[in-house]
């Protein structure tokens, strides 16, 4: 057992390592040399995969983190003068730094609120029919978060649903898949169902919450946006030149299957989770487990109590509340631990 102050690492998905499969993809490529700047085997065989595993015939980029992945894809979504809506809780608003309107060169994000952080159709038309007068930034893109950053999952009726109010009004769709693949798992979905199908322009699919050391894959659905794209990542200093260490292991996810497998196995850890949280007195949970994370409402001396105790957990993400992210590694022993340290935390006051 580990003492009262080890650390033991729920605050996010990217506290977990690198799994065997990006390992092995990785020593691999280390085998022997190759071209630089993307030019090399690994590269073109990751993209390969992609247009494989998404049945589309995409445009694929690597950068390093989704906040260039984002910020990047945004910027070649729209110009300066347009707008992104997005919900109020999502990364891109709340955690990027302003990283969108900075590498878009002043792009406006326009926020909506929505249950279980979620946009809406609804929400989406209020902010474009507001105003129409050239004094407003003008609406060319949605941006959702699939799996959402309170831990739900946009269905494909949803996802549908927003494409026709963007159809309505011209918009284009940008998809923030910092936990895509927790979202595929979560709805027994492919990715294509879940992206192109329903109308989807670009796609930032994380491969550091997945598994790996670092890296984001970019998809372009919509090819004529992704002209040019390759110089914007070289400018903004996202062209690795070594890029092959972040193209194998994606390969090493992609063609081991384990993009899923780790995904389901997140999901399954936060489920579990969620469901031992519930069953003790007095903790409600904030939102439905649909993906890999949990939130809960505790009360401010139980939060200082685990902490103490050496828990990592984010109390300022999303509605507040703690939030616990499981990943690829989460052990049932460790959530077991968690959850006899709530209840006992919660019981000292009782
Ligand atoms: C983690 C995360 C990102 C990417 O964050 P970086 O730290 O820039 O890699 C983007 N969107 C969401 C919803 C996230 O949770």
């Amino acid at each position: 057992m580990p003492s009262e102050c080890t650390p033991r690492f729920l605050a996010s998905d990217n506290t977990s390592g690198i799994c065997p499969e990006a390992m092995q993809y990785l020593l691999e490529a280390n085998q022997a040399d190759d071209l630089a700047y993307g030019n090399d085997r690994w590269t073109a065989r990751a993209a390969d995969r992609f247009r494989e595993m998404f049945d589309y015939d995409c445009d694929v980029f690597f950068v390093f983190n989704g906040t260039a992945a984002n910020s990047l894809a945004l910027s070649a979504m729209g110009r300066s003068y347009h707008s992104v809506i997005c919900h109020e809780l999502a990364h891109i608003e709340t955690d990027e730094c302003g990283g969108p309107e900075f590498f878009s060169n002043g792009a406006k994000l326009l926020t909506s609120p929505g249950a279980n952080g979620k946009l809406t159709p609804q929400g989406i038309e209020a902010l474009v029919t507001k105003r129409s007068d050239i004094h407003y930034p003008k609406p060319k893109v949605v941006s959702l978060t699939q799996a959402t950053e309170v831990g739900t999952v946009y269905s494909r009726e949803e996802l549908l649903a927003i494409r026709a109010m963007a159809d309505k009004h011209d918009l284009r769709l940008h998809m923030d898949g910092a936990r895509f693949a927790n979202a595929c798992a979560s709805l027994n979905a492919s990715p294509a169902e879940l992206t192109w199908q329903v109308g989807v322009d670009a796609l930032c699919f994380s491969g550091t919450k997945n598994g790996l050391a670092f890296g984001e894959a970019i998809l372009f659905f919509n090819r004529e946006l992704a002209e040019d794209f390759s110089y914007r990542c070289k400018q903004a200093g996202q062209l690795a030149s070594k890029m092959r260490y972040v193209s194998a292991p994606w390969l090493g996810l992609l063609e081991s299957g384990a993009w899923l497998t780790n995904a389901e196995h997140a999901n399954a850890m936060a489920r579990y989770l969620s469901e031992g949280l519930q069953a003790l007195p007095g903790v409600s949970l904030m939102f439905p487990t649909q993906a890999n994370s949990v939130f809960v409402e505790l009360p401010p001396h139980a939060i200082e109590a685990l902490k103490a105790k050496g828990w990592t957990f984010y109390t300022f993400i999303g509605a507040g509340g703690a939030r616990f992210v499981c990943a690829w590694n989460t052990t049932v022993e460790l959530l077991d631990q968690l959850l006899a340290d709530v209840k006992a935390v919660l019981d000292v006051r009782a």
